[in-house]
């Protein structure tokens, strides 16, 4: 019975460890923050956010973001889907990215959008902006063609490429491209 508690108490000891070793687990403890610093370069606003702490996204930090992601035109503020930040933040991640999101348009109102598919071919009619479901981004410190890469890699939502303007755009809505 003794010799029977031990072995178990090793084997449990040693599945620890293991657990300890896994790089799966140590992504987790270090992901109790989640964090995004975003800087909108068209009202020059920039701000750290830490958006999810332990377990929950943290309400006011995600209104702070819907604040910062506003259209610019006319200030226009609407929901941002939670989820897109976690995509943007895996992104970071994944590329090992520190630096400030750099973001050219991240909520479009439906007249601003109206305004913007009448001038240009690269806006769509029903685009998931008007949602609050995507971002259009570059990262001063990745390439834009490795940062399209890695979100084609995650197959967490649609990528455009925008070398001529230099940015990606990255959606939460169905897996495409372009
Ligand atoms: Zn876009």
């Amino acid at each position: 019975m003794k010799l029977l508690k031990r072995r178990s108490l090793l084997r449990a000891g040693a599945a620890m460890l293991a657990a300890v070793a896994s790089p799966a687990l140590a992504n987790i403890q270090k992901s109790n923050v989640r964090s995004l610093a975003l800087h909108n370069l068209h009202t020059g606003e920039r701000q750290t956010l830490d958006y999810w702490i332990d377990g929950a996204y943290v309400p006011e930090t995600l209104q702070s973001a819907n604040h910062l992601l506003r259209d610019y035109h006319n200030n226009e503020i609407h929901v941002i889907e939670p989820k897109l930040l976690d995509l943007v933040n895996l992104l970071q991640r994944h590329l090992g990215s520190t630096a400030d999101v750099q973001v050219i348009s991240g909520y479009r109102s439906p007249a601003t959008n109206a305004a913007m598919h009448e001038h240009s071919v690269g806006v769509a009619a029903h685009s998931l902006h008007m949602q609050g479901m995507a971002m259009d981004i570059r990262l001063g410190d990745v390439a834009l063609d490795r940062l399209r890469n890695a979100a084609l890699a995650l197959q967490a939502g649609g990528v455009g490429f925008y070398p001529a303007e230099d940015f990606v755009h990255v959606d939460v809505g169905r897996v495409r491209r372009w």
